[in-house]
């Protein structure tokens, strides 16, 4: 583009950070980012930001970048040449998978990967090295998402979109601090509400919040009281026939699980699931004694509450959405608590259409188009595939021209098991691009034990030194961002692409240019043949064409360079898809057809019989308190780029612990009082602060794991779900003492 009158050239990007994907304009000029805005041109946000979005430029431009690689002397990390490096990591790579075989080595990724990243590592490590060690951070907030998209729809990623939080007019929130972790959307919510006097927005959770402070009604619920609840409402509407009988004969099957899987604490796999079929009778039996009375004591929340959530849910005259993010997601039973919700939505047929729909939002910017869409995960190919089907592997090897034999068919370890498989001495060899682990896991002193004990051989590609470049023996300075050019795919199905706009700093280099070295010292090269003029192009027509004709139908790379972003299907004619599975906007459903599952068994979505069941861990005499993490608006995760602005520094420069004040007094602490936290995994010192922007219900404390001078999630449990393999952040027992 043209420069303006400041001779800043403003080209155009999504946003860095969240999963809401705004559209942002990046201003360069004499070759460094000097400003960026939001987008007025960008559908997701109009022309607005949020403060992390306003302070982008500056994440870029912190003192200590990573400029050079780094490889361990003893306890010291020394410049060396990418020769040098990158010759050690194929080294170790190239002995560990001779000695120990391929499921020896692994790579650890994130959400965060461009699309072109995600891919090259899927491409090396299933298709090349022979392993499917391929796992993203996104296993630590979207896997529950992604087990019950596909178990209720056969399909991954959402039905609506955007455009349903302007146009719908009850969204009932489930665990999710929409203002601060999602604040643009927010946003959209809120104009919606000043437009229409009949928008309702209930916020159902265990601390109020901002977003509390705007909504309609808070509802107080006690931890895992979510599973309680929603069976308690879907109980009430099954009790008065306020189900749309039409539509569940048309549209739904009904299915039990296997319901006594342990969480995974052990170093164990659970059992597989073996669903059972049932009849709408028999499930209606089933439910029976989910009584609001009864989930009045497990949830907290008041049997006339569930009643009348019930009604809203059935309401004929209102278009209902439910919202839901970690709160739901980051649970031992995760993907139950996914399916009751859409369970409420099958009952009503408040599904499929233009502004009522359940919309499960995700934390990072391309969770959706990288660690989903492109098959990031341990057990997944691109386009909703997996290693363990021996179709989806022939059509994988057919695409990359290998040997169908080359991909495994075995499942490779999910995030826990991997940390722990070096705790075991199995994991020889564990690459970490783009996430920073040993700040962001469960039980983290463990893990990080292991680490430093020199248990397996660490490499971390990042722009700034973080908790977990401590523990590497090779460190690689990355590219960052608009310092190359990238896909994002964000939670609405849209995929934004952005050119190059400035150089990397020193010597640092893109991920996906550090994954192909290791490739070619391997000799592995012949798997990423892209000419260096047409290299994302290139990439981009191969992974294409795993989505032609599966209902995930992606653009020609050139579409993408024009506009701001498409969801998918992208239909013959270029246009984008807002609404999935409706006849008049799905590309798949023919007209007249109306609404068709067409992805899902007999074109049914599942309703599933998904009980109560208590946590992993739950408060006693000895540790008294819920302790529950998660974001704040201004920082980012572990705050790697956050951190480093100063602006947002200074407006957030610690965690604090969020009290209730009856619990506070209790204990003798006040306001800003130093207080020891601990758990039966580790402590951590924080200043209280009661009254503050979060006010945690009664027995409940939270705090924000960005704070990289207190490894807050070390408290955490590693219990998961043992469906999704998603570990549980948002409830463990712990005690609190004046520091
Ligand atoms: Fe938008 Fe999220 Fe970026 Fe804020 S952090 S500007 S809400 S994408």
């Amino acid at each position: 583009e043209a420069a303006d009158d400041k001779g800043i050239k403003w080209g155009k990007a999504p946003c860095r950070y969240c999963g809401v994907g705004c559209c942002v304009l990046v201003g360069v000029k004499d070759g460094k980012i000097v400003a960026t805005k939001g987008d007025p041109a960008g559908p997701v946000n109009k022309g607005l930001n949020c403060i992390k979005g306003y302070f982008l430029a500056k994440a870029l431009y912190g003192k200590d970048r990573l400029t050079t690689p780094l490889i361990r002397k003893g306890n010291k990390m020394v410049p060396a040449t990418w020769d040098e490096a990158l010759d050690l990591i194929a080294s170790k790579y190239k002995e560990a998978i001779t000695n120990h075989g391929p499921d020896s080595v692994a790579i650890y990724g994130s959400g965060q990967w461009t699309v072109f990243e995600g891919y090259t590592a899927v491409k090396l490590f299933k298709g090349g090295i022979g392993t499917n060690n391929v796992e993203p951070n996104a296993r630590l907030c979207m896997a529950s998402a992604v087990v019950a998209f596909m178990n209720t729809f056969g399909s991954d990623e959402p039905m609506g979109c955007y455009d349903d939080l302007d146009i719908g007019d009850t969204f009932i929130l489930w665990g999710a601090n929409m203002a601060e972790a999602h604040p643009i959307l927010f946003s959209r919510l809120i104009d919606n509400k000043l437009k229409n006097p009949k928008v309702k927005i209930i916020d159902i959770a265990t601390r109020r919040t901002r977003t509390t402070q705007m909504a309609d009604e808070y509802i107080a619920m006690q931890p895992q009281g979510d599973l309680a609840a929603l069976n308690a409402i879907a109980h009430v509407i099954l009790r008065d026939k306020l189900y749309d009988e039409a539509f569940v004969n048309k549209h739904v099957s009904f299915k039990r699980g296997t319901e006594n899987q342990p969480y995974g604490l052990k170093d164990k796999e659970a059992p597989k699931e073996e669903p059972k079929p049932l009849t709408f009778e028999q499930y209606k039996e089933l439910m029976k004694p989910f009584t609001p009375e009864w989930a009045e004591k497990l949830s907290g929340i008041p049997a006339r509450k569930i009643e009348e959530l019930a009604r809203l849910y059935s309401d004929k005259s209102r278009k209902v959405n439910s919202l839901w993010t970690m709160g739901v997601n980051q649970h031992v039973r995760g993907v139950w608590v996914n399916n009751l919700i859409y369970n409420l939505h099958l009952l009503t047929g408040k599904i499929g259409k233009k502004g009522e729909n359940p919309l499960s939002l995700t934390g990072q910017p391309s969770a959706c188009g990288t660690a989903r869409e492109v098959g990031t995960f341990a057990h997944r190919l691109p386009a909703d595939m997996v290693v363990m089907n021996e179709a989806h592997r022939k059509k994988t090897a057919e695409i990359w021209g290998i040997d169908p034999k080359k991909i495994s068919p075995k499942m490779g370890l999910h995030t826990i098991e991997m940390y722990r498989a070096i705790d075991r001495g199995e994991l020889k060899c564990l690459w970490i691009q783009c996430t920073n682990p040993f700040q962001s896991i469960p039980n983290l002193s463990r893990y990080r034990k292991a680490a430093e004990a020199r248990k397996a051989f660490i490499v971390v590609s990042d722009i700034y030194p973080t908790k977990s470049t401590e523990v590497a023996d090779v460190i690689l300075p990355s590219a960052s961002w608009v310092e190359k050019e990238g896909m994002y795919g964000n939670t609405e199905r849209r995929n934004q692409q952005w050119f190059k706009l400035v150089e990397p700093p020193g010597q640092a280099k893109e991920d996906t240019w550090q994954l192909i070295q290791l490739a070619k010292r391997l000799g592995m090269g012949h798997l990423f043949p892209y000419s260096e003029k047409g290299f994302y192009k290139e990439m981009w027509e191969e992974y294409r064409k795993f989505t032609i004709g599966t209902g995930k139908d992606l653009a020609p790379y050139e579409a993408y360079q024009k506009v701001r972003g498409l969801r998918w299907p992208v239909k013959a004619n270029g246009q984008e898809t807002r609404w999935r599975y409706v006849d008049f906007d799905d590309p798949y459903v023919k007209p007249g057809e109306g609404l068709k599952f067409y992805k899902a068994p007999g074109n049914k979505a599942s309703i599933w019989f998904r009980p109560y069941e208590a946590p992993a861990e739950s408060p006693d005499k000895d540790y008294p308190f819920w302790y529950c993490t998660g974001r704040l608006l201004e920082h980012w995760h572990t705050a790697t780029m956050t951190g480093r602005v100063p602006e947002l520094k200074r407006a957030m420069p610690e965690a604090t612990l969020e009290m209730h004040p009856d619990d506070a007094k209790k204990l003798g602490i006040r306001n800003r009082d130093k207080v020891k936290v601990s758990s039966r995994r580790g402590s951590v010192i924080l200043r209280a602060e009661i009254n503050g922007r979060g006010k945690p219900e009664k027995g409940n404390v939270f705090t924000t794991f960005f704070d990289e001078t207190k490894l807050i999630n070390d408290l955490c449990i590693d219990a998961f779900d043992p469906l999704s393999k998603e570990p549980d952040f948002k409830k463990c027992a712990v005690k609190i003492e004046k520091a």
